[in-house]
């Protein structure tokens, strides 16, 4: 492994990947870029009220433990009806961290008498940038939809198969990856953010 440059918050490979492509496409290279588990460093605890403070509370940790610029994000499914909620609460909405399954059937059953015409919400993403020397940095991007009132599609994860984005009449799980990231809330955060972080690389 490259020596570290620029530490990403997540374990999870595929999103390290995805977020190097983002990367790289504004100029800053894929060596140097690791994930969190490349680095050792552990989770720490997300007590913030915000999208951007546990996106930035994510990064001060990383940037603590590994002395080198980080990057991480913060997102969920914000309802309109429902000023915003589950919003943070998105990945334990049910009462389960990351069941899926269970936070979608409770949100469904929620909305069940909402009609058509209020069921707008967005997916939205806080991407955080902290540096060493104290620069902070946030850009967010949303997508906006309609939620249906029954899932639709096999792709994607959490709230995928209800949300349908405005100008699409397919629901996000039915779109493929490359679909989804080009209009995707995480998309638009990191693309915004990249330049940022590639000057601070410099
Ligand atoms: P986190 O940012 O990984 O903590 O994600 C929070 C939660 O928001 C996920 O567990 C999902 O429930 C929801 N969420 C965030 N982004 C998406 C998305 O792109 N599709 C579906 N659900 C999402």
């Amino acid at each position: 492994m490259s020596v570290p440059r620029l530490v990403l918050a997540t374990h999870n490979q595929h999103k390290v990947g995805e977020l190097r492509a983002i990367l790289a496409a504004a100029g800053v290279p894929a060596e140097g870029v690791v994930g969190a588990g490349d680095v050792g460093a552990g989770e720490p605890v997300e007590d913030g009220v915000t999208f951007t403070e546990n996106a930035i509370i994510k990064a001060r940790a990383l940037v603590a433990h590994t002395g080198v610029a980080a990057v991480a994000d913060d997102s969920g499914l914000a309802v309109d009806v429902l000023g915003g909620a589950p919003g943070i609460f998105s990945a334990r909405w049910a009462g389960r961290h990351g069941d899926d399954a269970a936070n979608l059937d409770l949100l469904l059953a929620q909305l069940a008498d909402v009609p058509a015409a209020h069921r707008g919400a967005a997916f939205v993403c806080v991407a955080a940038l902290v540096t060493p020397d104290g620069v902070e940095h946030v850009e967010i991007g949303t997508l906006r939809g309609t939620l249906l009132t029954a899932r639709r599609g096999e792709g994607g994860f959490g709230y995928d198969p209800i949300l349908v984005p405005d100008g699409e009449v397919r629901a996000c799980a039915e779109l493929s990856p490359e679909e989804k990231n080009a209009i995707s809330h995480r998309g638009q955060a990191f693309r915004s953010l990249a330049p940022h972080i590639a000057a601070s690389l410099i």
